[in-house]
């Protein structure tokens, strides 16, 4: 394990973070999933929407706006494209930071054609006059464009296709209460588990023709965090590795092999992770301990502690959310081969995760 902590574990390991890198943008796409059918897992996510969609379409009205919140790389902009496909409407894709001022969410706003789907991934980080003027372009499909300043500003009606807004957010909590009272549908996505990544890697292995084995689906599924994205990207590591010291079969063998070359644990926790939890036990005996001396301890930003390493540590059973602050559990100083201390084991411990 690597003691240093930089960050992003991508100058010498293969980058874990759930985040897309610009060397995924072109895969990503082919590996897309393209219709509701070929969307592996969140069943209750695919079911709600099949119905939702389904129904406004039998109707003949433009559905509901719809909200995917969930950690990066489970499928909300995947899930976005595919609500167009199956509504066989058009899609314009913008991000919160991109629409800083109203008159670029007009602009965007104006030119949907009737029945188009509008895609903002991070709606979290709108700003706040744009996201006011979006109130109303999702209440009446209107907006209205302030023209001229102070005493002589006019405003302008403009109407505007009825169209979907479908926006997608890392931090659901982050979003004002009116925002979200405007979306019709909300979706939390939740981790996959390892069947479902085992079948995501299966179909990303058949559309780039890599020869890998059972053994090796589940060896990758087990350490992909969870997260589509992550399996992919690791399917991808361990097929270079194949190919280059191996035949290019992807066994069991082979995976753990390569994903040992890329500092990738057997629960598939990232550098970043280790650091988090490294940080939290060593420097802080275990916690509690506040997101943002953690996020300081490993030169992180907090948000990217909270929304990325966070999600996951807590699902793995490794990291608790107490009033107090954030706690290491036995089994993450198990994971670092460290003894926990007395006050981690029993009934301290759960007077620690007592809310
Ligand atoms: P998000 O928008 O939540 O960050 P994406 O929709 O961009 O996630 O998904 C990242 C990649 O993961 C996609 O390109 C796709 O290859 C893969 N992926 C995500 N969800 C699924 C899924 N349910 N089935 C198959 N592949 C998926």
């Amino acid at each position: 394990m690597h003691e240093d902590n930089d960050g992003w574990p991508s100058d010498d390991g293969v980058a874990l973070t759930p985040h897309q890198d610009p060397g995924d943008q072109d895969v990503e796409m082919t590996l897309r999933p393209r219709k509701l059918s070929e969307f592996v897992g969140q069943a209750r996510v695919r079911e709600q929407l099949e119905l939702v969609l389904h129904g406004a379409l039998k109707r003949g009205e433009q559905p509901d706006h719809v909200l995917f919140s969930g950690p990066p790389g489970l499928g909300k902009t995947s899930l976005s494209m595919i609500i167009a496909t199956e509504l066989g409407a058009s899609i314009r894709v913008t991000s919160g930071p991109a629409l800083e001022r109203p008159g670029d969410l007009a602009a965007m706003l104006s030119n949907l054609a009737e029945g188009d789907v509008l895609f903002i991934d991070e709606i979290h980080r709108i700003a706040r006059p744009a996201e006011e003027m979006l109130y109303l372009a999702m209440e009446d499909y209107r907006v209205d464009i302030v023209v001229g300043k102070g005493p002589g500003a006019t405003s302008i009606p403009l109407e505007l296709a009825p169209f979907t807004l479908v926006g997608a957010t890392t931090r659901s909590g982050a979003l004002t209460g009116p925002l979200r009272d405007r979306f019709g549908f909300t979706a939390h996505m939740e981790f996959y588990t390892a069947v479902e990544l085992e079948k995501v890697v299966r179909r990303s292995a058949g559309i780039l023709a890599v020869d890998l084995r059972d053994d090796g689906a589940v060896e990758i599924a087990g350490r992909s965090r969870g997260t589509p994205r992550i399996a992919n990207r690791l399917l991808r590591r361990v097929r270079d590795f194949a190919e280059v010291r191996a035949d290019g079969v992807v066994t069991r063998e082979i995976a753990r092999a390569a994903l040992e070359v890329y500092d990738v644990d057997e629960i598939g926790l990232d550098r970043l992770d280790r650091a988090v939890l490294g940080a939290l036990i060593r420097s802080f005996r275990g916690g509690p301990v506040g997101i943002s001396t953690l996020a300081v301890a490993v030169g992180e930003e907090p948000s990217t502690v909270e929304e990325v390493c966070e999600p996951f540590l807590v699902r793995a059973g490794m990291l608790a959310r107490t009033p107090r602050g954030r706690v290491a559990t036995v089994a993450a100083w198990q994971h670092l081969g460290m003894t926990p201390p007395q006050h981690a084991l029993g009934e301290s411990q759960a007077d620690l995760f007592g809310e």
